[in-house]
């Protein structure tokens, strides 16, 4: 027996939908949530708990569609508990964290690559379309130049963003050619984008 031809098709990313939505995402882009032995909802946070299950998408639209349609209640066969929906937002907001990490990983390779543009000066002189994304904490004047522009406000301040380009410090600002890879895996994560954006 042979295993050859299994190994082969392994790429495949296993789809599911949101209970809410019904919009067919990656398995690991949505949330699980399995009913219990004791007839509780449950998030299966490692994927793997046994049980009637069903998936939603991270999003506050669908937990709140959720909750008033009664379809994540129907999908598990009981009525969910009230305190399980605080939870279920809780464990969404903390999954932004993960978003925070792959911006600073994405942000990292992308200045070790020599694509990312740090100031404002080599944005401006980029030939190209660029995604900038500013510091929390960063100048009015900044600002001022990334609103007119598609931009994004990171989860991190000053001090954070030059810490995670490996710039000695003050870095207020960084772009990316939208045309490159990174800039679109980093418009791919549903990070709030300024008013440029619309
Ligand atoms: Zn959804």
């Amino acid at each position: 027996m042979t295993f050859s031809a299994k190994t082969k098709s392994t790429k495949h990313i296993p789809q599911r939908s949101c209970t809410s939505c019904r919009v067919k995402s990656d398995k690991q882009d949505l949330v699980r949530i399995v009913r219990s032995p004791e007839g509780q909802a449950v998030i299966d946070i490692a994927g793997k708990l046994p049980g009637r299950g069903t998936y939603i998408c991270p999003d506050n639209d669908c937990i709140d569609r959720a909750e008033k349609s009664g379809s994540l209640s129907h999908a598990l066969g009981i009525t969910v508990q009230p305190e399980f929906w605080t939870e279920l937002r809780n464990y969404v907001k903390s999954h932004d964290v993960n978003t925070d990490l792959k911006v600073r990983s994405v942000l990292g390779l992308a200045r070790k690559s020599g694509t990312l543009l740090v100031g404002t000066d080599n944005i401006d002189s980029a030939k190209r379309k660029v995604l900038v994304m500013t510091a929390s904490d960063c100048s009015e004047g900044v600002k001022r130049f990334a609103s007119s522009r598609e931009n994004i406000t990171l989860n991190m301040n000053t001090e954070e963003l030059s810490e995670v380009i490996g710039a000695r410090g003050g870095v207020q600002i960084v772009g990316l050619p939208q045309s490159s890879g990174f800039a679109k895996k980093i418009m791919s994560l549903n990070i709030e984008r300024g008013s440029a954006f619309e």
